[in-house]
């Protein structure tokens, strides 16, 4: 197939990239580069540099595309408080451009990157397909928006397919791939950077949650079993339907849970600190994973501690 990956450079979307070369696909990406990186890319893959809003980037990587794997997105919780505007021109705005792109082109698959985060604080744990989505965040807002979008699309070209996965907490890496974000605000790179003594100390954000230990519980998913979940869905686009799921793996760790894995694999001490509470971050989130196995036969096959150990050899390599 050829394939186009938006955000072919970021964290997952390079996952995806090199899964996707691996099964002898032709891949374009589309990035711009603000956050992701060029050598992320496969060099068996086509990086085309530029915005989803721009019409003619999108008028090179979509001709006789099969289908697009949608990973482009700002997606940093703390950064959409302070800047609902940006995340809904870029995600919004950019998602509208590339469906417009896509009916130019005559292209009718997508699989789109959701987030746990359109759920807001749940009204039950856990967390299954048709709970109620009320985010608490403009990140949750506009990835909510991009679904209802996705959905309106399909109604109107009864030709257009989309897989809708929403994502727990993305973590690990396959080798090389290491997870780089600047600033870095996601957990798990946080504490090995703290465990490898680049960082003074590690933060917890929260600990008088209403959970066992006080801290916030999340939903750890292998960004391989990830991409394998990306695979699937590929494979199973109907026309005029999309098709929505959960990825986690049904099993909340609290970040003081976390914390103790990251010691007890690398063998680190470091001084971790409490700290206020984080803006916008739901005290706990984890999935009822029945769907996506049920429909899609999804089989994860690694857990929080190969995630850990995946993205702590590579940070360790990537200093050596
Ligand atoms: N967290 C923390 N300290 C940090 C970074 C994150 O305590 O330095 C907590 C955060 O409050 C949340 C969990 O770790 O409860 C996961 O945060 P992350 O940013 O990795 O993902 P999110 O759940 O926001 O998608």
């Amino acid at each position: 197939m050829r394939i186009v990956v938006t955000g072919g450079a970021g964290y997952i979307g390079s996952h995806a990239v090199r899964a996707m070369v691996g099964a002898g696909h032709e891949v374009r990406v589309l990035d711009n580069l603000s956050t992701g990186h060029r050598a992320a890319v496969d060099p068996a893959a086509t990086l085309v540099e530029g915005d989803l809003r721009d019409r003619d980037a999108l008028d090179r990587v979509l001709p006789g595309a099969d289908a697009v794997l949608h990973f482009a997105a700002r997606s940093v919780v703390a950064e959409s408080v302070r800047q609902p505007l940006g995340y809904w021109d870029n995600n919004v705005g950019g998602t509208i451009a590339l469906l417009a792109g896509m009916a130019r082109h005559g292209v009718d698959r997508i699989v789109f990157s959701s987030t746990a985060a359109t759920y807001g604080v749940p009204d039950a744990l856990p967390i299954r397909e048709d709970a109620r989505q009320a985010p608490i965040n403009p990140y949750g807002s506009t990835k909510l928006a991009m679904e209802q979008l996705l959905a309106e699309q399909a109604v109107a070209r009864p030709t257009f397919a989309a897989c809708v996965l929403r994502y727990f907490n993305v973590v690990g890496c396959a080798p090389g791939l290491m997870e780089r974000h600047e600033p870095e605000t996601h957990l798990l790179p946080i504490l090995l950077q703290a465990a490898a003594g680049l960082r003074p100390a590690f933060q917890v954000f929260g600990e008088d949650y209403a959970t066992p230990d006080g801290t916030c519980i999340r939903d750890y998913v292998h960004v391989e079993d990830l991409v394998d979940a990306h695979v699937l869905a590929l494979a199973h686009l109907h026309p005029g339907r999309v098709s929505t799921y959960n990825v986690g793996l049904g099993r909340g760790f609290s970040v003081r849970e976390v914390v103790d894995r990251v010691r007890e694999l690398t063998g680190r001490t470091f001084e971790v600190r409490a700290a206020a509470r984080r803006e916008g971050d739901p005290p706990s989130l984890f999935t009822d994973p029945a769907r996506i196995r049920e429909e899609l036969g999804w089989r994860p096959t690694r857990d929080l501690d190969d995630a850990i150990r995946s993205a702590w050899t590579a940070l360790t390599e990537a200093r050596r």
